[in-house]
């Protein structure tokens, strides 16, 4: 254990690692420039109960209903070793699967530590890599692990990797419906943007055991349940755009080893939960500590972060809660007071603000004149 996963161990406290998915990899990527997720991620810190904790809630993420709904379809088309999948893979997309073995990763031997299951993984994916077979291999539940901000984090992922031949594919499985034949996009694009962050994992796990990653598709089969019924359906999905957005926005993420050097030695977000799991730790400390990480907020966040309600709080009155278009129209006026300041004249701009203080006093002219118009 290094320097930096001691510190991170510190920041998270007695409470357990939260594991990533393709999800909350994908929604990393979505403000790579924010200090205070990067910590609170790389610390593997359940940042839903923190949010509740400290009063800020969460105000998205799956209802239980839909979680409910999700896992009842991936057990339905995993039963009796994916046999409905296979179905799909036949039918639906004309693969030549005479015979296929399946290998159930989500524990070994009864052992289901991350690591376990992570050796486990990588050596039955290496050896079907190694394999000439033409028979195909399913395996459910692979454990596979990234570097994220310098770090190695696991990923937990609901999926299936499917080789046959000499390539494989991810088999990503969605609750979402395919009505005659078309799905919501929007469902569709973070589907492959997910997905995309499984072949990545996949890739840089086949280069570390020598091989090309061009044995990881860019094409991932995308299984939805049809029209109002329980009954799967399958779609091939080219996610190559998906693949260089993921990889750029992660080499974009902050080393998470600089960030924790600049933190308070002995800083800890821990919840202090007591033996019945009750978070006893004052919140107001709570606060004090978490203020003590950057953060970048914009509203972007409220759809991908669970710290959002508390991090637009503190951004209030700044203008990167309006937005980074507005922020970077105002280039370099942190604050919504100063943009005002400006714009009425009531602030001297100086140097560094003239022109700024002029398109601001142009806009306050013309909203004065509709404002007049109306009247
Ligand atoms: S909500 Fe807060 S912690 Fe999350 S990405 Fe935005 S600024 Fe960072």
């Amino acid at each position: 254990m290094n320097n930096t996963d001691t510190r991170l161990d510190v920041i998270r406290g007695s409470a357990e690692p939260k594991k990533h998915n393709a999800r909350t990899i994908a929604a990393l990527t979505s403000n790579p420039g924010c200090a205070r997720r990067s910590i609170l991620d790389a610390a593997s810190i359940d940042k839903q109960a923190l949010a509740e904790h400290i009063g800020h809630p969460a105000a998205f993420g799956l209802s239980s209903f839909a979680i409910a709904r999700g896992n009842a379809f991936e057990t339905y088309v995993k039963a009796n070793g994916c046999a409905e999948l296979l179905r799909l893979l036949r039918e639906h997309l004309a693969l030549p699967l005479p015979e296929v073995s399946y290998d159930d990763l989500n524990s070994v031997a009864g052992h289901e530590t991350l690591e376990a299951r992570y050796r486990r993984s990588r050596q039955l994916l290496a050896h079907a890599a190694r394999s000439d077979q033409d028979a195909g291999t399913l395996f459910d539940h692979p454990l596979l692990r990234m570097t994220i901000g310098g770090r190695d984090v696991y990923l937990e992922p609901d999926l299936v990797a499917f080789r046959l031949r000499d390539r494989f594919h991810v088999v990503e499985i969605k609750s979402f419906p395919v009505i005659d034949g078309r799905a919501d996009s929007s469902k569709v694009a973070s589907a492959a943007i997910q997905s995309a962050v499984y072949v990545l994992a996949l890739r840089q796990l086949m280069e570390q055991l020598g091989f090309d990653s061009a044995v990881v598709s860019h094409e991932v089969f995308l299984v939805c349940p049809e029209d109002f019924s329980n009954r799967p359906t399958a779609a091939l999905v080219d996610v190559r755009k998906q693949l260089t957005v993921v990889r750029r926005q992660l080499a974009r993420l902050t080393d998470v080893g600089a960030i924790a050097s600049t933190l308070p030695p002995g800083l800890t977000l821990d919840l202090r939960r007591d033996e019945a799991g009750v978070a006893t730790r004052p919140v107001d400390e709570l606060c004090e500590a978490l203020g003590q990480i950057e953060a970048r907020y914009a509203p972007e966040c409220l759809a991908t972060c669970e710290m959002a309600s508390f991090c637009r709080t503190g951004a209030r009155g700044h203008t990167a809660a309006l937005g980074r278009s507005v922020q970077e129209d105002l280039g370099g006026i942190d604050t919504i007071a100063a943009a005002l300041g400006l714009a009425t004249g009531a602030l001297d701009p100086g140097e560094h603000a003239h022109e700024a203080a002029q398109v601001l006093q142009m806009a306050e002219r013309l909203r004065r004149e509709c404002l007049g118009g109306a009247a």
